[in-house]
């Protein structure tokens, strides 16, 4: 039986030694427990445990969780996942932070999603660092092209910069792509300063149970923990 409030304990002084370790305030990173695979029931007791933010990849699982708790006032929803064009609809201004602006076609549907029901989305640009097929993002060349149509969008409001590195049993390897991660954003960054609508500071979303101690020390400020918090998840039968 997984203890969610133990995994919950544990994780969160993981985050805080991590941070200590790194110079910087535990209080700058903030924990999404990833609840894909997981019921309504284990957010319930994460959320009874001062748990805020949740993390999904798929709509219709997402939204059947969302109704199930709708009761909670302070949850708030982090979308992880590639969204097909004609799901976007359904996600847009029901979700605190989407983190997969991946495509360009993508990205004109949000602006267009948001726009038609008046609001501001925060989003993040999920870049693919390694160029991995498999993946969605843009590549690391693309994203000032990328941040510039976001920033022209006035229905978007971009935060950061999200990514999925390639999987590494050693966290070392992993290391050098939060680096990566690290360095664009700081590029980006510079030459963002002063441009009307450009964040002062650009988040990053990175780590995930495996590996979210060695992000933060590279500067994550949003972790994506899934398995430590809530336990292996049932093989996906999507
Ligand atoms: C599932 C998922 C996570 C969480 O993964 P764990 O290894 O279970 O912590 C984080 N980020 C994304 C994008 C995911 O799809």
């Amino acid at each position: 039986m997984t203890d969610v409030r133990d995994n919950l304990d544990s994780v969160r002084a993981a985050i805080a030694a991590a941070a200590e370790g790194a110079g910087r305030r535990a209080e700058d990173v903030t924990l999404i427990a990833v609840a894909k695979g997981h019921d309504a029931e284990a957010v319930r007791v994460a959320y009874a445990a001062g748990q805020r933010d949740f993390g999904e990849n798929y709509v219709q699982e997402w939204q059947e969780k969302a109704a199930a708790l709708a009761d909670l006032p302070e949850l708030r929803w982090h979308f992880l996942g590639h969204l097909q064009r004609n799901k976007i609809r359904q996600v847009i201004g029901k979700v605190a932070l989407l983190h997969s602006a991946d495509d360009m076609a993508g990205i004109d549907e949000m602006q267009r999603a948001a726009w038609s029901v008046n609001l501001k989305q925060d989003v993040l640009l999920q870049i693919n660092l390694a160029d991995e097929a498999q993946k969605r993002g843009c590549g690391e060349d693309d994203a000032e092209l990328f941040i510039d149509v976001l920033l022209r969008s006035p229905n978007l409001r971009l935060r950061g910069l999200m990514t999925l590195p390639p999987a590494d049993e050693d966290p070392e390897v992993t290391r050098a792509w939060f680096k990566r991660l690290r360095a664009l954003r700081d590029r980006l960054q510079a030459q963002l300063r002063g441009r009307p609508g450009a964040p002062a500071a650009l988040w990053l979303s990175m780590g995930m149970s495996g590996d979210y101690p060695v992000a933060i020390a590279e500067g994550a400020t949003h972790v994506r923990v899934g398995t430590a918090i809530f336990g292996p998840r049932a093989p996906k039968i999507r």
